[in-house]
């Protein structure tokens, strides 16, 4: 008995090692597609990250949300029903409403990573071209301009500097410090250095800190229109009401922020309040 199984325990680890190899070329295959792609150094907008065709629209845009219609499973209630809405350059735009009436998905949609089943998003630059939110290379062009705070915070396994500059390579020292006092943690970063290493895991930063980190780093990208989605929701209330405060102080214009909260403190500062309820917009005004 024994020698039958020493005999079998070298093979064991073969069917484990045959499911790694299928996932192992996959991303293998997504990499290859990546590094085949041209970097456009000259496209400053892109932030860094591999240009693709269709460039994005520079200066004021507006954004035309049109009978936008989501639904996540076939036979469901629409998660968005019908929602129309004009976001126009500079207005800072408050998008409140319960728990599961689509604010998270609305904020999806904008930057393209929700599918509509009917209607749709398009971004209109100052040059009067149209683009429409969604995958693919036109999507992408519209999602380095209209872009922010919009999936779970992440930070990389780099330092707090790089984590921050990845969304603008060129940003000076002064910028990456009014970044993190808007996100309010200079006293944090003061503290630990810029140049402390955080990890990927989160494991070096709290909850609260991730998701600030996230937000410095959208403020510091600075798109045309910024997405926020529940930028403060980790937070205590007294930090979250701060960096609201900091966040509307900011001279707008002409960025647009769409900025979703559950909490109804600091809205007075909105431009303009927009209230879904079960995936309608059933108030919009001040
Ligand atoms: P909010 O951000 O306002 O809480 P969401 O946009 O996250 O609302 O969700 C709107 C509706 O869509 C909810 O009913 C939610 O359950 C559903 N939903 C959201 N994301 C998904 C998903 N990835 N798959 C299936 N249903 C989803
Ligand atoms: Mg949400």
């Amino acid at each position: 008995a024994l020698a039958t199984l020493v005999g079998f325990e070298p093979v064991l680890p073969l069917p484990r090692a045959a499911e790694d190899w299928v996932t192992a070329r996959a991303a293998l295959r997504r990499l290859r597609g990546t590094a085949g792609a041209t970097p456009d150094s000259a496209d400053s907008s892109s932030g860094g990250l591999p240009a693709v065709p269709g460039a994005s629209p520079a200066g004021p845009c507006t954004v035309r949300v049109e009978d936008l219609t989501v639904r996540y499973r076939p036979g469901a209630a629409p998660a968005l029903d019908g929602v129309g809405l004009v976001l126009r350059p500079g207005r800072r735009i408050a998008v409140v409403g319960p728990s599961g009436s689509g604010k998270s998905t609305l904020l999806g949609a904008l930057a393209g990573l929700v599918t509509a089943e009917r209607g749709g998003v398009v971004l209109t630059g100052a040059d009067g071209r149209a683009l429409r939110a969604g995958a693919g290379p036109e999507g992408e062009a519209v999602r380095r301009v209209m872009t922010g705070l919009v999936t779970e915070p992440y930070v990389f396994h780099a330092s707090l500097r790089d984590n921050l500059a990845l969304a603008r390579p060129d940003a000076d020292d002064e910028e990456v410090a009014e970044a993190l006092a808007v996100a309010g943690l200079t006293e944090w970063a003061g503290r630990t250095g810029w140049d402390t290493v955080l990890r990927e895991d989160g494991g070096s930063v709290s909850g609260g800190q991730l998701q600030r980190v996230a937000l410095a780093r959208a403020v510091l990208r600075d798109p045309a229109v910024l997405l926020l989605d529940e930028p403060t929701e980790a937070l205590d209330p007294e930090t979250a009401d701060g960096v609201t405060a900091r966040l509307l102080a900011r001279p707008a214009g002409d960025r647009t922020t769409v900025w979703v909260t559950h909490r109804l403190s600091g809205l007075a500062a909105a431009d303009e309040i927009v209230v879904l309820e079960e995936g309608r917009v059933t108030q919009h005004g001040t």
